[in-house]
Parts: C-alpha cells; sequence; structure tokens
C-alpha cells in the first residue's frame, strides 16, 4: 500500500503547488493591469512635487508634505493612518553661496556652480580666501598633507564609469562627500569643494549630506558640477597662483517635531504581524524630490491602493510609511524600528523604494540564503514584468534599523539605475524626470513582492 500511496501523495502535493502557481500568476496579472491602468501614483507625484516641492526636514514645506501623505494614504483606502513623532534636525542653505577664482590674470572666469553640502557649517559672512590644492584621492590627500594647511581642499575623485550599476560608483565614491571635509581639516584646510557624484553630462552641482568627525575642526563643504570640476582642475595645473574665494551661510537650528506617516491595511489572518513598506517624505531643498524619494512614496501608496481596489486584503498587516528626514540624519527610519522594539511588534518583512523610479529590474535584500532562495523561487511569476535581478545585497536606508534592532529581513526595489546619479540630489531631479509608465510598474512589482511575501512568508 505504501509503494502505491507515496505516488499519490507526490502527485496531489504537486497539483496543489500547481495550482498555487496559477492562482498567484493570475493575482499577478490583475495587480499588473489595475496599477497600469488605475494608479494614482503619477498624480500623486505631481501633487507632492509641484505643489509642494523640495522638503527638507525642518522646512516649512515638511509638515505640508505630512499632510499630504496622511490624505493620499485616507484616498487611497488605508484603515487608519496616523502619523508617528520624531525630532529632526533642522539645518538651512541659507543665502546664495559663492564659489569664485581669484586670480592676477586678466581673463573674466564665472563664478562656480556649487551647493553647499548638507550638514555643513558655513563660512561665515566675510567668506574664505586661500589657495587651492587639488587632490585625486584620499591616499593623494595623504602624500600631499603637508601642503594642505591653510588651503582649500577641491576632492577630485572621479565617479567610477566602469561599474555596471551606478549605486557601485556611488558606493565607491560617497566617502569624499560624507568624510572629505574632517579628513582635509585634519591637515588645517579651510574648507573643500568636492566633485559630484555623478556621471552627468552637465554642470548641476550635486548636494547630499556629510558628517563631522569631531575630533577636527570642522569646516565647510561644497559640491561642485562635473563642468566646473574639470576647468577647476586645468586652471589649478595652469595659473600657480590663483586663490578660491568661497562663502556659505549654511548653518543648523534647533531640531524640530517631524513626523513618519503611517497608513495600514490590517491583516486577515495574522493582523499583529507586520509588512512595512515605504519610501522616505523628506528631499533635499535644491530640487523637487521626485526621484527622490516622491517616487518611492508614492509607489508604496500605490501597493496599498491596489490591494484595497482589488479586494487583496493581506493575511497580515500591511504598513506603508513616509518616512521623515533620511537626507540628513535617518531619524524617521531610527524612530520607527525604535518604537517597533519597545511595543513588541512582530515583522516579517520590509520594502522600501529609495533607488529612483526607473524601470524595475529586480530587489536587492539583506536576507538570509534560505529567505533570498524563497523569492528566487519566485522568479518564474515575477520574470514575466521585466523582474529577474534578486542577487543584490541591500535594504532601504529607512528600513535599515528594523533590521538591525528587529533581525527582519529587509529589500529595496532595484530600477535601472543608468540615470539616477544624472538627477540625484541636484536641481533636475523634478516631476518631469519621472516617466509614468516606469513608475507604475516599480509600484506594481513591489505590490506583487509583497503579496508573494504575504501569502508564502519568507
Ligand atoms: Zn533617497
Amino acid at each position: 500500500m505504501l509503494r502505491f500511496l507515496l505516488p499519490v501523495t507526490l502527485a496531489c502535493s504537486v497539483s496543489i503547488a500547481h495550482a498555487q502557481q496559477h492562482e498567484d500568476s493570475a493575482t499577478l496579472r490583475k495587480l499588473a493591469d489595475d496599477v497600469l491602468t488605475h494608479s494614482t501614483a503619477y498624480a500623486n507625484l505631481k501633487v507632492l512635487t509641484k505643489e509642494i516641492g523640495g522638503r527638507l526636514a525642518g522646512s516649512p514645506q515638511m509638515p505640508k508634505a505630512e499632510q499630504w501623505g496622511f490624505k493620499a494614504l485616507k484616498a487611497a483606502g488605508a484603515d487608519t493612518v496616523y502619523l508617528q513623532e520624531c525630532m529632526v534636525p533642522h539645518w538651512v542653505r541659507g543665502d546664495k553661496e559663492e564659489v569664485r577664482i581669484i586670480s592676477k590674470r586678466r581673463d573674466f572666469v564665472p563664478p562656480l556652480q556649487v551647493l553647499a553640502l548638507g550638514n555643513s557649517i558655513g563660512s561665515g559672512p566675510e567668506g574664505i580666501t586661500a589657495p587651492v590644492i587639488e587632490v585625486a584621492s584620499f591616499a593623494d590627500l595623504e602624500a600631499k598633507k603637508d601642503q594642505v594647511k591653510g588651503k582649500i581642499v577641491f576632492y577630485n575623485y572621479h565617479f567610477n564609469a566602469t561599474f555596471i550599476k551606478t549605486f557601485h560608483a556611488y558606493g565607491d565614491a560617497f566617502m569624499y562627500r560624507a568624510a572629505g571635509a574632517s579628513r582635509a581639516a585634519k591637515y588645517g584646510a579651510l574648507a573643500v569643494i568636492v566633485r559630484s557624484m555623478s556621471h552627468a553630462a552637465n554642470n548641476f552641482p550635486h548636494t547630499g549630506a556629510m558628517r563631522y568627525n569631531d575630533s577636527f575642526p570642522k569646516i565647510p563643504a561644497v559640491a561642485i558640477g562635473l563642468e566646473d570640476a574639470d576647468k577647476l582642475s586645468n586652471r589649478i595645473s595652469d595659473d600657480k597662483d590663483m586663490k578660491i574665494y568661497f562663502r556659505t551661510t549654511c548653518h543648523f537650528l534647533s531640531d524640530t517635531i517631524g513626523h513618519n506617516v503611517i497608513g495600514e491595511l490590517k491583516g486577515s489572518e495574522e493582523p499583529g504581524q507586520v509588512i512595512t513598506v515605504g519610501g522616505h517624505l523628506d528631499s533635499w531643498d535644491v530640487n523637487e524630490g521626485a526621484h527622490d524619494d516622491g517616487t518611492g512614496c508614492v509607489q508604496s501608496i500605490e501597493v496599498l491602493r491596489a490591494f484595497k481596489a482589488l479586494g487583496i486584503r493581506p493575511k497580515h498587516t500591511l504598513r506603508v510609511v513616509l518616512f521623515a528626514n533620511e537626507e540628513n540624519g535617518t531619524r524617521g527610519g531610527q524612530k520607527y524600528a525604535d518604537a517597533a522594539k519597545a511595543a513588541g511588534e512582530k515583522h516579517i518583512f520590509a520594502l522600501e523604494s529609495d533607488a529612483g523610479g526607473f524601470t524595475p529590474r529586480g530587489f536587492s535584500f539583506t536576507a538570509s540564503p534560505e529567505q533570498r532562495a524563497k523569492v528566487k523561487s519566485w522568479a518564474k511569476l515575477l520574470l514575466p514584468y521585466g523582474l529577474y535581478d534578486f542577487d543584490e545585497e541591500g535594504g532601504g536606508t529607512d528600513v535599515g534599523p528594523l533590521n538591525e534592532h528587529l533581525g527582519i529581513p529587509i529589500g529595496e526595489l532595484s530600477p535601472d539605475s543608468q540615470r539616477y546619479f544624472d538627477i540625484h540630489h541636484a536641481q533636475s531631479d523634478v516631476f518631469e524626470a519621472v516617466n509614468k509608465r516606469e513608475l507604475e510598474l516599480g509600484a506594481f512589482s513591489m505590490a506583487a513582492l509583497l503579496y508573494l511575501i504575504d501569502e508564502h512568508g519568507l
């Protein structure tokens, strides 16, 4: 009997698995159809970017964005929407930034196009006039450390064009922005100018957060566009007596109150177990925060809208979080994880979209090999939608603390990265840079992954 029963049992479980795959495939198709025809993501993004605009923590746009998020989550059909308070830093850019070449030559050199780096101190109202020294890398800085005192250091470290995924070039270069000022201050530099982290064939400077090492004096820092970086480099080798006039007035005000904006669809079977999906609501002050990270916010809201519209009631509670203050503090992400831990919440998985609203290719994960293998077992279901890349390590900045504090797996949408660093933290990150269809495909991809995790666990 046993010899006869075993194949029957096996055949039964195979056909159940087949039926399940069929059902998953049909649900994904329904989700895609709905998102690609009824999405509100693009319209939501337009309001956030065009009516509110840049929304750095502490800015007057921050509470407006929070109200926008609250309303958008209600409109998407969330069961409950609430604000989670957290203290956020309040950095302001101040007056117009000015960095000029001062030369004995009579030729006219237009001022360099610069942006102060986020969290930088200012130069003081009088500005700084000093000779400049160019370094190609930190190793070059070390080699030239005796020549740095009393000068402005120009980090001309190039974004590495040979990395196929541009996030790898960013990972390679971003320490020059984040830590360059303190490393130069260690040797007596007065200020730093950093070549922007970009391949863009234009002259937009790209800002972004920097951090001081308290062991060294705090000196001001700006980013410079690529064309100006090349011009400055040529000038330095050509005009030995030139100096730089450097003036910025950025500064910190006292920390202020910000909020994570949270909307939930209560789970039908395990309401006490949470799946989080989110993006960050704040952006740099110099642009509309479209790809970074308006797209992540509206895609996350879209996941909830599509579930609700199609009557897909998740088994676990689906929580959409629009995180406060990712750009210059990550206080929103920290607060969310701290509160989850303090409340003893059980979390299953957290997904972020903060790599741009471009054509989705897959997801990165910080997860165990078994968890990653489980995602890969769904590859056949996801491939028809262009999703094939599940190997990358990572997870969004805002969901990182959930992984650290609760030990749960996290992931991030991986869109095509070729154009992201053209606009990242630059003036050009505006609504017009987002393609409606790419945005929606990203939202669908997130919904598809979360549906599968909700249904089959991870
Ligand atoms: Zn971002």
